[in-house]
């Protein structure tokens, strides 16, 4: 991971439809989006149109990534707004177009999302009109003032890049020894912080430029609670979370094997940053342009909570999903920095300490996703 550009062009999820894709490991985010809908579809009932102005309407998905999560934001958002206008215009005008831009990284699986996407809207059912647009959103992705509503979900917590000074060996701000920042020297911690403070504003800069005036924008991302030094509220979610605890096991067995070089683990960062509240609206009022009309920190609980018993019965089927878990958001990020070979190597060896590991199994833990509407004012 040795530059912003480098990651730019090898972060995404694990594509495709095996069982460690993030198609079929999503189910963290999807919770966040089902507790998160009561704030989306009240947060696109407050979009400011003009009466009439509305036949043509646009709509991104940053991060989309791809599978039920993708599709399952772009309905609610298409249903609402066809509600919404029906509301305006006393009745959804025949000639309402809706236009959607399904945005990612270029590494994304667009192959996929295509071929999905060509499942669901063909023939009479089509709702709206739909693009790929391949890009990093801490850039800008289109025209200025084109966009009517944008949504990010589950994404804005990924960096642009790991802050160069968590990777200068020997200085205060080195992040030796593990691969995320969680219980860090409060050096690297602060590295961290500087870099997705930097980042939500670029982001935020870019859509000010893209939304129009009385356009939406809703962000649900990764958070911390208030005033909290650690990546979470729970303790023992710091210690389940799959960039803590296991991954550190996995890379140092790597390490301890004499498969790769101490050296080489200390190269490899996580480009993640969990913001709180606090952060969020700093970084909004600074950039200006928008008006929040809501903020939400939101508790999620893991997945695995309650199948303890299941899987205490079989501890490898166990370490295996947490292992798949694991590599639907990092397999892409870790096979560029390593390599096939011992990228399934490392996600073998998590695999095995999550199996052996049951003191982890029978913790129930909560993570924190915040989310957060505004008005292009
Ligand atoms: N919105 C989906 C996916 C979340 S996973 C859901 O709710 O399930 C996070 C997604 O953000 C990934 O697909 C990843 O590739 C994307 N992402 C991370 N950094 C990005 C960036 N800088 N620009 C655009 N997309 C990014």
């Amino acid at each position: 991971m040795e530059s912003s550009r480098s990651l730019e062009h090898v972060l995404s999820m694990q594509g495709g439809e095996d069982d460690a894709s993030y198609a079929k490991n999503a189910y963290g985010p999807a919770v966040a989006l089902a507790l998160s809908k009561p704030m989306l579809t009240s947060a696109i009932h407050s979009i400011k149109l003009i009466k009439g102005s509305s036949s043509h309407l646009k709509i991104a998905d940053l991060g989309c990534a791809v599978g039920d999560n993708t599709f399952s934001t772009v309905d609610t958002v298409v249903e609402v707004l066809q509600q919404k206008l029906a509301l305006i215009d006393g009745g959804v005008e025949p000639d309402l177009e809706l236009e959607v831009f399904f945005s990612d990284l270029p590494s994304n699986d667009f192959n996929m999302l295509f071929r999905s996407l060509a499942e669901r809207v063909n023939g009479s059912s089509r709702k709206y009109f739909a693009a790929g647009v391949p890009g990093s959103f801490y850039k800008r992705l289109f025209p200025k003032e084109e966009l009517h509503v944008v949504v990010t979900m589950s994404a804005l917590q990924w960096l642009s890049q790991i802050p160069e000074k968590v990777m200068e060996k020997g200085s205060k701000t080195w992040n030796k020894g593990s691969v995320w920042i969680e219980g860090a020297k409060k050096e690297v911690l602060e590295a961290y912080a500087e870099q997705a403070d930097k980042d939500l504003v670029e982001f935020l800069k870019c859509r000010k430029e893209e939304i129009v005036v009385g356009g939406v924008l809703f962000m649900l991302m990764g958070g911390r609670p208030a005033g909290s030094a650690s990546q979470f509220g729970d303790p023992d979610s710091s210690l389940k979370h799959p960039f803590t605890t296991l991954m550190d096991q996995a890379w140092q067995d790597l390490v301890d094997e004499g498969l790769i070089e101490e050296d080489k683990r200390d190269g490899f960062n996580i480009p993640v940053y969990n913001r709180s509240t606090e952060d969020i609206a700093a970084a909004i009022d600074r950039c200006g342009g928008f008006k929040i009309e809501k903020m939400e920190n939101l508790s999620i609980a893991d997945y695995m909570n309650g199948k303890q018993e299941e899987f205490m019965k079989d501890p490898d089927s166990y370490g295996q999903t947490r292992a798949n878990y694991a590599q639907a958001g990092l397999g892409p990020v870790v096979q560029a920095y390593l390599g096939p070979d011992l990228t399934r190597k490392l996600f073998k060896r998590y695999a095995i300490r999550a199996a052996a590991d049951k003191e982890i199994l029978n913790k129930n833990c909560f993570y924190h996703m915040i989310a957060v509407s505004a008005i292009r004012i």
